[in-house]
């Protein structure tokens, strides 16, 4: 059965190893410290200061699926209707020229 964040003991194995630490040196964008909100069911924007890129789950000694939770939490907060600006902007983008990256005077060829 897959893990939950209630299996997470705060060890901070996959601050080692999460590329967003790593560039931020901050622990409170660590994966560490969103699995602690998570755990204390806080929504927090800096759930969006992360790539998805799975490092936190393989490194994970109790097998928490966090990357995985992290993108559930992400839904949450869009249910609230909270929308981060950067986010709003792509899909904007992708509303008017079916491509999330879009700067003013850029032609894209597809
Ligand atoms: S998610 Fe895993 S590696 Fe990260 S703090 Fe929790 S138990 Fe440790
Ligand atoms: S999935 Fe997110 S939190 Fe986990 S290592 Fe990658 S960037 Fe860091």
């Amino acid at each position: 059965m897959q893990k939950t964040i209630k299996e997470c003991n705060l060890c901070s194995a996959c601050n080692d190893v999460c590329p967003v630490t790593t560039a931020l040196k901050r622990e409170t964008s660590s994966p560490r410290h969103k699995a602690k909100l998570i755990q204390e069911g806080k929504l927090a924007l800096i759930f969006y200061q992360c790539s998805l890129c799975k490092a936190c789950s393989d490194a994970c000694p109790s097998k928490v699926p966090l990357d995985a939770i992290i993108q559930q939490e992400r839904e949450k907060i869009i249910k609230k209707g909270v929308v981060p600006n950067a986010v709003a902007e792509m899909r904007e983008n992708i509303r008017k020229t079916g491509f999330p990256l879009r700067k003013e005077g850029l032609v894209l060829v597809a």
